[in-house]
């Protein structure tokens, strides 16, 4: 199939085509036919399956003929600034050849020059639901012309609390509109939503219910929570990976990961909400340009993120959340590309494990521990250094706290048999065995950086600036809240 069937303008194909896009993917070509006949889509579409083009070409060509110097007349939310960003991008680049405003809002960065620019008019406006709330409150936005609305990512939505936040978005849009939804899961809550606003949807679903990416191996170490940097450095260098995305729980959780596998002799960076724009954006580009081997993300900061044709993913927590798992390895296998997802499991996280493959309806393979060297550990500022203990550098810092003796000159301790190591230092350790006096520490404590408060939700806050504030906070133990935790949204709970 070719993109000139899908009854697109040719300012929209020539677009497509500089892309080099040869042929619609299977979502696209599900979505486009039957947004531009004017009905309310549902689209079922794990990320990186062309999810961002299915709904933007249609409004853009729907658009098409605007003066870009009113209020927005199309409406896209995303739960995340970096989805944010990216749909901006994208709407602008197959927009090129038409004469149409685009603007982009979202929390976490100065709000006048957005006012600004919603003064001098947009055809469409791409928001996180916080900002956009924000935006409104100071009648800085007008929302009664919007005759298309994209909630993009709903799942994530959900997910992340937005779910009030959407509510007060459609009581300020008109009722007369076309409504598209995207999710990469389809559960009861996500149904839900979509009956609130979704007016006799098509629904367009391309990957099988909840179904992982089709072309990502998965595969998963059951190794101690303390041995798993030592694994993890293991599998990059020998494995000789050049581009690997690791996911932790936390903040606090990627910022030591990053430093541990930097000591080790990798290139890594953290990207986390912490971080800013600027930060975030420098480390996506070295990590993109193969500056950086590993990027330690926290799950809502590699939202979003377009990183293609991206070969390895690993869990090295999973995540409380089931559906974040499929979300994760989603990142791998983008748009026909192949790619490998490897979890790190300690005995701790057996009951997540249990709860995605429920839901995936099928093990995940578990592969034979490898022999691992020990990587030397930082020194991290908030824990004293016995002496000869200091960093010196990547690949050469050593550390004697664990009473560890021979350490190799490359910064790297002698290769471990399966349990032979020392007290938590140990490699894949049996359940139950000491762990390191580092062990996981501040992985279930907010974090706060150089002694800066972080930010909370506190009194005073407008509600909407709270629930963008909410994205980029850390929440005791992990960023959102977990399953079945009791939402302030009249009653809502996750399955
Ligand atoms: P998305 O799911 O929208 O995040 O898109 C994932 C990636 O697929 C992005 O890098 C897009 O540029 C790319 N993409 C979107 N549509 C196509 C297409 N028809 N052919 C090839 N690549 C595409």
């Amino acid at each position: 199939m070719s993109f000139s069937t899908l009854g697109l303008r040719p300012e929209l194909l020539r677009a497509v085509a500089e892309k080099g896009y040869t042929e619609p993917t299977p979502i696209q070509a599900g979505t486009i036919p039957a947004i531009l006949s004017g009905r309310d889509v549902l689209a079922g579409a794990q990320t990186g399956t062309g999810k961002t083009a299915a709904f933007v070409l249609p409004i853009l060509q729907q658009l098409s003929g605007g003066t870009g110097s009113g209020p927005p007349r199309a409406l896209v939310l995303t739960p995340t600034r970096e989805l944010a960003a990216q749909v901006a991008d994208n709407a602008t680049g197959y927009g090129r050849y038409l004469q149409l405003r685009t603007a982009v809002v979202f929390g976490g960065v100065g709000i006048n020059p957005q006012i600004d620019q919603l003064r001098r008019g947009c055809d469409l406006l791409i928001a996180t639901p916080g900002r956009l709330l924000d935006l409104s409150e100071q009648r800085a936005l007008d929302l009664s012309r919007v005759g298309w609305f994209v909630l993009d990512e709903a799942d994530r939505m959900l997910d992340m609390g937005f779910i009030p936040a959407i509510r007060r978005v459609l009581k300020l849009l008109p009722p007369q509109r076309q409504n598209l939804m995207f999710s990469a899961t389809y559960s009861d809550d996500i149904r839900a939503l979509a009956q609130r606003f979704l007016r006799d949807p098509v629904a367009v679903e391309v990957a099988s219910r909840n179904s992982t990416a089709e072309r990502v191996t998965q595969s998963l170490y059951r190794v101690q929570k303390d041995s798993k940097r030592h694994l993890l450095a293991h599998l990059i260098q020998e494995g000789n990976w050049q581009q690997v995305l690791v996911f932790t729980r936390t903040k606090h959780g990627a910022n030591r990961l990053a430093k541990q596998l930097e000591g080790a002799g990798i290139a890594a960076a953290a990207i986390h909400g912490n971080k800013s724009q600027a930060a975030r954006v420098r480390a996506l580009a070295d990590f993109k340009g193969l500056r950086v081997t590993a990027l330690v993300a926290t799950e809502v900061a590699a939202r979003g993120l377009d990183i293609k044709e991206l070969p390895h993913v690993v869990n090295y927590e999973l995540p409380n959340v089931p559906e974040d798992y499929v979300h994760r390895i989603g990142r791998t296998a983008r748009a026909g590309a192949a790619g490998a997802a490897v979890s790190l499991v300690s005995p701790d996280e057996e009951p997540l494990l249990r709860d995605i493959e429920k839901l995936l309806r099928t093990p995940i393979p578990a592969a034979a521990v490898p022999k691992f060297a020990i990587i030397a550990t930082p020194a991290e500022p908030d824990r004293p250094v016995q002496s000869g203990g200091r960093r010196s550098g990547a690949g050469g810092n050593t550390r004697s706290a664990h009473g560890q003796q021979g350490t190799r000159r490359d910064g790297r301790r002698p290769i471990h048999d399966s349990g032979r190591g020392r007290g938590g230092e140990r490699s894949h350790a049996p359940h139950g065995a000491p762990r390191a006096p580092d062990a996981h520490r501040g992985e279930s404590r907010s974090h706060q950086h150089t002694g800066s408060p972080s930010r909370t939700e506190g009194p005073g806050r407008g509600a909407g600036q709270g629930q963008e504030q909410r994205f980029g906070r850390e929440r005791q133990g992990g960023e959102r809240p977990a399953a079945g935790r009791d939402r302030t949204d009249g009653g809502w709970r996750r399955a």
